[in-house]
């Protein structure tokens, strides 16, 4: 399982990988769970969690990156199991509570094609089990109060209410903001609004942070996003 350390004693484990990537921010004493993944990958979340000794006492926070259902459809069983409260966007409460998800359009040919004949229809059909926010994020979050010095901050574009978390100005994860699949791209394949999500990239650009962990594909370096900032920057007319 990959991990990264920061100066400030904070562990961040990949606890899931695949299709969609989940992760486990440690301190030693607590635990903070970024996003839950497909229900497929719910019995090996739960492996992983309790092999952490992550237990209802433990488990103080659930984040959603955002509402789309390959990141919370873990989300009810995990608010059961282990009783987190749980964080997310005050503009996507809504999709939460009824398990629907947020729109999306396709931001190249070949995707968009795709989401102007099918996004609508499919995502209003791939619903999820509604949850209950504890937490409604606005602009910045501040998890120092938990025990970690780290916070959300609000990065919009791929979804209205797409947030990402910032630990100790060193490492971001920033749930679908960018992808990390393509070589030399970050773009992802979805956004509802990309223009918006490229201001998104400045506002993580202008943290400390040289690694960027999205949840889909591996990590991307600060000189990637920059270049791609730079690019995207230019074509959107920023
Ligand atoms: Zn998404
Ligand atoms: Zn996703």
């Amino acid at each position: 399982m990959k991990k990264w350390e920061t100066k400030c004693s904070c562990t961040i484990y990949q606890i899931l990988s695949g299709r969609s990537n989940s992760f486990l921010l440690s301190n030693e004493k607590r635990f903070i769970l970024i996003d839950t993944g497909r229900k497929n990958s719910y019995k090996s979340l739960i492996q992983r969690l309790e092999g952490f000794g992550v237990n209802e006492n433990s488990l103080i926070a659930l984040i959603l990156t955002h509402t789309h259902f390959d990141h919370a459809e873990n989300v009810l069983k995990i608010k059961e199991k282990f009783k987190p409260k749980l964080y997310v966007h005050q503009t996507e409460a809504k999709y939460l509570m009824k398990g629907e998800n947020p729109s999306i359009n396709g931001t190249n040919y070949i995707t968009k094609f795709f989401t102007d004949l099918f996004a609508t229809d499919i995502l209003q059909r791939i619903k999820y089990s509604p949850a209950k926010y504890d937490y409604l994020i606005n602009d910045n979050y501040n998890l120092e109060l938990l025990g970690f010095k780290a916070c959300i901050i609000h990065t919009p574009g791929h979804t209205v209410g797409s947030i990402s978390i910032i630990i100790n100005n060193e490492i971001a994860i920033v749930g679908d903001a960018m992808f990390g699949i393509f070589k030399e791209s970050v773009y992802p394949p979805f956004a509802d609004d990309p223009k918006l999500m490229i201001k998104s990239w400045g506002k993580l650009l202008d943290t400390g942070c040289s690694i960027f962990l999205p949840a889909h594909g591996t990590s991307n370096s600060r000189e990637l996003l920059q270049r791609q900032y730079d690019k995207y920057k230019k074509r959107f007319g920023l």
